[in-house]
């Protein structure tokens, strides 16, 4: 590709809405242009990102025995009622009528379009086991849109469903997926753990995330380092405690009157180090009798002085926050601070919430609440009720770091991720609410035993940039990078040999089939690696008629500080 003939359309200034690097670095590198809350153009220089992760995902997938089909994006209501997800998803399901007035959904997912396919194509128990697979749009009306592809509302994603005659043959269609997912997310040359999930109302253990792990990411998860134990935080546990808790009713002894606590208080009571540059956060005490029931609840904020001064903070008691015993509403503390949380969570003793300051997202990773932990019995907790949200329950602390870990080989330890896949056995849950049965060896019908498999494909990227990039911009690993290689001519508009030697570099390249762009466009040298850089191409060549006269090109990979010079005859050869 020459880049006169491409579209690279780069930017000094990230959008003002942009929270997270991978959401400015894709802006400004022109990977994509929004059009709306969670709606975005994969330009050019994304797609091409986008087609490199689904040809990996593909290819695995395909390798793995699963076969690809592509599902409507528009879905008749009728399906969705079958289930019942028509009305149980809640806002999240984009729901349209048609002229005639007929409901129809926009995919989030594809179950029910799926099992309607295998009731009506596979009859028989022969024709088992089987994997349907596609990469296709998916709409979800997200509570909050954000971080631009990382949670969009239009997204891609790759699902793949299983069909078995058992739950034995069902549970090895899982680990089958299981193996793929972890070739593929070695393939991606990206560090993430595969953890432990909650398998709902099934039970069991076959649901697992495949996190990449990053200090931005929106999910805690928990792991041991003396083992291979990891969970997600929903799904934690630790051995149970040899010694006591910290008593609940320590939190009274915060002094409930506006006033000057310092760090090391707040420290003591929460029973944690402070390791945190948290710039201001939101406590929720309760007070609590003589049985531990809650007689009052509070609402804290904590400001803390200076980026990472952790010694003094001011406590100040919102009034008007007194919620009683239930979860102050999102709405309720926007309107105290002027700006977003993240999540307000239960009203336990001392519960931190991740709250956006000046556009920066506070993650409170190290403070700990008691009241959430599983020890801690309180009482008078409705989740259902007080907890409406079901993607803050992922969040709730059941481990602290330092708890012995279930298998007893170590510590826990917690870090955040990114979750960019979801393995998932579903039993008959869909099968029997649509009544889809094939013909079993006795003769007699029976519902298929099911599994889905998800990867965010366009949230991927997003996860890669948070964990590859620096001050300068993205940095790609090989396999999803836009271009693996960029050639940069100094002058080619004035020196034939510096326009001969990258003409044939290119064109070695390209024979060789490597991904190579050619910079053709005549920018000045520091435009052009300012622009690639940003892009984040991992290896660049570039090529004056300084070098040349001695028989040399510079390569630079995107990670190296200064650049190589290499024989000219030699460079194609190194980047095969
Ligand atoms: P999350 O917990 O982030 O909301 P999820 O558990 O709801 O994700 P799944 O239903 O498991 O998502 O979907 C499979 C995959 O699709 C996820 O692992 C994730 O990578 C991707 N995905 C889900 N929601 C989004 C979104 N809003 N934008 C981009 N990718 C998404
Ligand atoms: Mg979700
Ligand atoms: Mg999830
Ligand atoms: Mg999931």
């Amino acid at each position: 590709m020459k880049a006169s003939q491409f579209f690279v359309s780069t930017l000094k200034e990230a959008p003002a809405d942009a929270e997270v690097v991978s959401h400015k670095l894709m802006t400004r590198a022109g990977l994509i242009k929004k059009l709306g809350a969670g709606i975005y153009t994969y330009m050019p220089m994304g797609l091409r990102v986008i087609r490199k992760v689904e040809a990996i995902v593909r290819e695995e997938m395909n390798r793995a025995g699963a076969v690809e089909c592509t599902m409507p994006v528009v879905q008749p209501g009728e399906l969705w009622q079958e289930t019942g997800r028509f009305e149980k998803m809640g806002p999240e399901l984009l729901r349209i009528r048609d002229r005639h007035g007929r409901d129809f959904v926009v995919q989030p997912t594809s179950e029910e379009v799926i099992t309607d396919i295998a009731r009506q194509e596979l009859r028989s128990y022969k024709q088992l086991p089987r994997n349907f697979y596609q990469i296709q749009t998916k709409f979800r009306d997200e509570r909050r849109p954000r971080f631009g592809l990382m949670r969009g509302r239009e997204f891609t994603m790759k699902d793949a469903y299983s069909f078995d005659r058992n739950p034995e043959a069902a549970k090895a269609s899982y680990q089958v997926m299981a193996q793929a997912y972890r070739r593929i997310f070695d393939r991606f040359g990206l560090t993430y753990r595969a953890v432990a999930a909650d398998s709902g109302a099934i039970g069991g253990d076959l649901s697992e995330e495949f996190q990449v792990i990053a200090a931005t990411g929106e999910d805690a998860i928990v792991y041991c380092p003396a083992s291979d134990y990891a969970a997600n935080m929903e799904k934690a546990e630790s051995a149970p405690p040899t010694g006591p808790r910290p008593a609940p009713a320590q939190a009274q002894t915060l002094t409930p009157t506006p006033g000057k606590a310092t760090c090391a208080d707040v420290a003591a009571l929460l029973g944690v180090p402070l390791a945190s540059t948290v710039k201001s956060l939101v406590l929720a005490t309760d007070t609590l009798d003589e049985d531990g029931n809650v007689t009052a609840s509070q609402v804290w904020l904590l400001l803390l002085r200076g980026d990472h001064d952790m010694n003094e903070v001011k406590v100040s008691k919102l009034p008007g926050l007194d919620v009683g015993f239930r979860f102050a509403t999102l709405a309720e503390i926007q309107s105290h601070f002027g700006t977003e949380p993240g999540y307000l969570g239960p009203l336990g003793l001392l519960q931190p919430v991740k709250v956006v300051a000046d556009r920066e997202v506070a993650v409170m990773a190290d403070w700990i609440c008691g009241a959430n932990r599983k020890d801690y019995h309180i009482t008078g907790v409705n989740w259902g009720r007080d907890l409406p949200e079901p993607d803050l329950v992922a969040d709730l602390r059941n481990v602290v770091a330092g708890d012995p870990s279930p298998d007893g080989k170590g510590a826990l330890a917690i870090e955040r991720g990114i979750e960019v896949g979801h393995v998932f056995y579903l039993g008959t849950k869909y099968s029997k609410a649509m009544n889809a049965t094939f013909l079993a060896e006795d003769g007699k019908p029976a519902f298929f035993e099911m599994g889905c498999y998800g990867i965010g494909i366009t949230r991927l990227p997003a996860a890669a940039i948070e964990q590859n990039h620096d001050e300068r911009g993205i940095i790609w690993p090989d396999a999803i990078a836009p271009f693996t290689v960029v050639i940069c001519p100094i002058g080619m508009d004035r020196s034939e040999a510096v326009k001969a030697a990258a003409g044939q570099l290119y064109a070695e390249l390209l024979a060789a089939g490597v991904d190579v762009i050619l910079d053709d466009r005549g920018e000045r040298p520091g435009a052009m690696f300012a622009d690639w850089e940003l892009i984040g191409v991992p290896h660049r060549v570039t090529i004056g008629d300084k070098g040349l006269k001695d028989g040399k090109v510079e390569y630079q990979h995107r990670r190296d500080s200064a650049a190589t010079a290499v024989d000219v005859s030699q460079m194609a050869d190194l980047l095969r």
